[in-house]
């Protein structure tokens, strides 16, 4: 009697289970006749309110039967996934587009340079001034004297953890120990690894655009979506904050601010940095910080690490302060919890950074010379120049306050940022990036000022010829 009883519940499953595959096939339908109508009405596959309100209402639905958030999440996300899969065939992807846009680009005038092809490139974020004397020669002293070089600590070499707090605590007036560090291969892997421990599938970032496009892979790697905040050159690039708060309305789960920002140079002032703050603590946002080229200003920049009741993680890296791009090696500070969760990425992924790396890494930190200084000093005055370059031209710019780029528009109507970069890199052997790489700017260029005072005067003369002629 049981095994019948048994055999009978079965049988009723499986055809829950057929139904329950139908009214996937009657949803799919559906999608794809919504995606249908948002073509034709040039409408965006996902709009992050709708998502929102969509996720809302279905663990409401799922609350009143009895069924926990944290499957219906799980279930709900599956579904969306696939509803974007289905509206996005056949469409142009963008979500991580421009990240492998811009490598690309690199690569096309890394294989032009390989083949003999002088280029002046303005299109390259790395400062390529050398790396102080003292951090090669430590590289070297610490190989000469070790014989064998071992696996480390995936938190970091514990010198250098302390070092970098002391660097800071002295900075911020903070009270960072060495379990608020981690050691990471880049700044990038930093930003990853920050994103990645945070968000959940179908989790909300919010980026102030334009930005970097590292982030947006991230979070499209995590499952998550962009809430794009965009900044005008109008504004001088400021933020609007009460557009802002509309977006934290929406609930992201981080809020990403890079100042110095790359590509503007805009430096945020203290008050709009702590109105941001306030914002970020009301809205319970977790503010992911990017101060790499904080020791590129001419200005004051205020940091993450002044408001030490904010969820945060404040990320900053060798390769630009100390013109170190290959070494490869970063930092994020950040709440014991959340370093340790992060070192879980590490401990999987790669064990640890190379013990060499990171000894050079703290003579940097303890060099006394003026060799990065002197580095960094020039470059500032070779921006001004630039600067003055491009006021020749038919561009208009808010004068960089920080990092090593400027973000000139082309008045120029109508023109087309991407085919006038492939332009200037086919005609005259000068390789700048798109405003397109960095969210909605088709009519910005990126101009990267690191190369030698003579190759950037020449290169920006060119792209003011080209810019006429065009
Ligand atoms: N953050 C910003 C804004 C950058 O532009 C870059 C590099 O271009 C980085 C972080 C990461 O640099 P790295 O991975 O070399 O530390």
């Amino acid at each position: 009697m049981k095994d019948q009883d048994l055999a009978k519940l079965r049988r009723e499953l499986r055809s829950v289970d057929s139904d329950l595959i139908a009214i996937q096939a009657r949803r799919d339908r559906l999608v794809s006749k919504i995606g249908k109508l948002k073509k034709r009405l040039n409408l965006a596959v996902v709009d992050p309110a709708i998502e929102r309100v969509a996720i809302d209402s279905f663990i409401a639905s799922a609350a009143k039967v009895g069924i926990d958030e944290t499957y219906a999440r799980r279930l709900i996300s599956l579904v969306i996934q696939r509803s974007v899969e289905t509206q996005t065939r056949g469409r142009r992807r963008r979500i991580t587009g421009r990240d492998s846009m811009l490598k690309q680009l690199s690569e096309m005038m890394l294989r032009a340079e390989r083949k003999g092809r002088r280029l002046i490139r303005l299109d390259i974020g790395e400062p390529r001034f050398r790396t102080p004397r003292a951090v090669i020669r430590e590289a070297k002293r610490y190989l000469d004297r070790t014989p064998m070089m071992l696996y480390g600590s995936s938190a970091g070499l514990p010198a250098l953890q302390d070092a970098i707090a002391q660097r800071l605590n002295r900075q911020y007036g903070t009270k960072l120990g060495r379990s608020n560090i981690l050691i990471f291969p880049g700044g990038r892997f930093a930003i990853f690894a920050s994103i990645f421990t945070t968000l959940s599938s179908l989790d909300r970032v919010a980026i102030c655009q334009p930005a970097w496009p590292a982030y947006e892979s991230c979070v499209a790697f995590a499952g998550g979506r962009i809430l794009a905040v965009p900044t005008r050159l109008e504004d001088h690039w400021d933020i609007d904050l009460t557009a802002l708060e509309e977006t934290l309305k929406l609930d992201p789960k981080i809020i990403v601010l890079n100042n110095p920002n790359n590509p503007t140079g805009k430096v945020l002032s203290k008050n709009m940095f702590g109105e941001i703050m306030e914002l970020a603590r009301k809205y319970r946002t977790v503010v992911l910080s990017d101060e790499v080229y904080t020791t590129y200003s001419s200005v004051p920049v205020p940091s993450v690490l002044e408001y030490p009741d904010t969820q945060s993680i404040y990320v900053n890296s060798f390769s630009k302060e100390f013109s170190m791009t290959g070494w490869r090696v970063a930092y994020a500070v950040a709440s014991e919890g959340r370093i340790a969760r992060m070192r879980r990425i590490v401990e999987t992924s790669l064990t640890n950074v190379p013990e060499v790396i990171q000894r050079a890494a703290l003579a940097a930190l303890k060099d006394t010379s003026t060799d990065a200084v002197t580095g960094r000093n020039r470059i500032r005055r070779r921006l001004s120049m630039a600067c003055e370059e491009l006021r020749r031209g038919d561009f208009e710019f808010h004068p960089p306050e920080g990092g090593f780029y400027v973000f000139p528009r082309m008045r120029r109507k109508g023109i087309d940022a991407e085919k006038f970069s492939k332009y200037l890199f086919e005609k005259y052997a000068v390789g700048v990036l798109p405003g397109t790489i960095f969210g909605e700017y088709p009519d910005f260029l990126r101009l990267a000022i690191t190369e030698p005072e003579a190759a950037v005067r020449t290169g920006i003369r060119r792209i003011v010829k080209a810019m006429d002629e065009w």
